[in-house]
């Protein structure tokens, strides 16, 4: 990333006059990136004396329950509660607009908006664009810019830009664990968190009920093996209606594409989530043979080269029969 652009978010975020208001949003649906680097980032200005201070995202307002112990969710209100022309905004881990919902809005009523973010699909749409397809996380940009600010980590900070690093690496066994990943975790923990108990908050735990609804999803799942110029694609998908009858927040099914991409048979894993009638959430992984994250650009949506999702419509057949069709066009090897 260009120095240039480093000097000018600093300046942005420095040149916030006494009492001006920030907004801080991330990516509708948030993960443990897009929360962890928006708050983790919120406490930073909060030590800075910022104090007219609120985080959010689009959408319903909804937290997972592994990220309702993250530090600064005081910070965070629903879009409706939202400043409505900030003095500044900055955005996490949002690649395109599309991703901002109504929150769009603030990018022509608020002030500066710096993007921090980490996807080489970004359409860099800020006024200052820090964007690094190199990190792992966008929390790996937020931590150098807290440091450029001269914020110093303390456990809580620490805390929120570990589950989004531990979170966006799988914890720490995809490709993207470069040594500066493990140096930034060896600062986080440093000061003093707990790994094991932030681990097993954010990965292993899971609701009796949520147990049973994977078991039904999983039971249904479809092997494909010509799909993917016959590296071979396995694919599931998730009603309201299961949702319903376990009792369970959309949330839950955030993990079921990590049992999904487990399969040696092939290649490609697929999960489709229905979000409303006629209406999906479509999660997508490779491991090598496919570019999907130009399969979810082709169908409206965005990504990492191994690790995309999109918007589908109609059945999850008709999803699925889409996808198969791209994947064809964006082989790898
Ligand atoms: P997941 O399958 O875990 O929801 O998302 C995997 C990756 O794809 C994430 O980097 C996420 O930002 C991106 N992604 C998922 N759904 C969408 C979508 O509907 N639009 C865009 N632009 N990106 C998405
Ligand atoms: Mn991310």
């Amino acid at each position: 990333m260009a120095e240039a652009d480093w000097v000018a978010a600093v300046r942005t975020v420095r040149e916030l006059a006494p009492g001006g208001r920030v907004l801080l949003i991330c990516h509708v649906n948030p993960d443990g990136d897009a929360l962890g680097s928006m708050l983790g980032f919120a406490l930073g200005l909060r030590r800075l004396g910022v104090r007219d201070l609120q985080a959010t995202f689009p959408g319903p307002f909804e937290i997972p329950d592994p990220f309702t112990g993250l530090p600064g969710l005081d910070l965070l209100v629903p879009e409706s509660q939202a400043y409505p022309d900030p003095d500044l905004v900055l955005i996490f881990d949002v690649a395109s607009e599309s991703r901002l919902g109504a929150l769009v809005d603030r990018l022509d009523t608020g002030g500066a908006a710096v993007v921090l973010d980490h996807h080489a699909s970004n359409t860099r749409f800020g006024s200052v664009n820090l964007v690094d397809a190199t990190a792992a996380a966008t929390s790996v940009v937020a931590e150098e810019l807290l440091d450029r600010l001269d914020v110093p980590l303390d456990v809580e900070i620490a805390e929120c830009l570990y589950v989004a690093l531990a979170t966006d690496t799988g914890s720490f066994r995809f490709d993207m664990t470069t040594p500066r990943v493990h140096e930034m975790a060896a600062r986080l923990i440093a000061t003093g968190l707990r790994p094991g108990d932030i681990s097993r908050r954010i990965f292993d735990s899971r609701p009796f009920g949520a147990m049973k609804l994977f078991a039904d999803v999983l039971g249904r799942a479809q092997l494909d093996p010509t799909a993917a110029g016959g590296h071979g694609m396995v694919w599931t998908y998730a009603t309201l209606d299961d949702l319903d009858r376990h009792e369970q927040r959309p949330y839950v099914l955030d993990a079921l594409i990590d049992p999904v991409r487990c399969v040696v048979e092939v290649d490609v894993s697929v999960v489709v989530k229905q979000t409303a009638e006629g209406e999906w959430a479509v999660s997508l992984r490779s491991k090598g043979a496919v570019d999907v994250s130009a399969v979810a650009v082709a169908l409206g949506g965005g990504g990492h080269r191994l690790a995309a999702g999109f918007t589908g419509h109609g059945t999850p057949g008709d999803v699925v029969v889409a996808v198969r069709e791209e994947l064809d066009r964006h082989l790898i090897v």
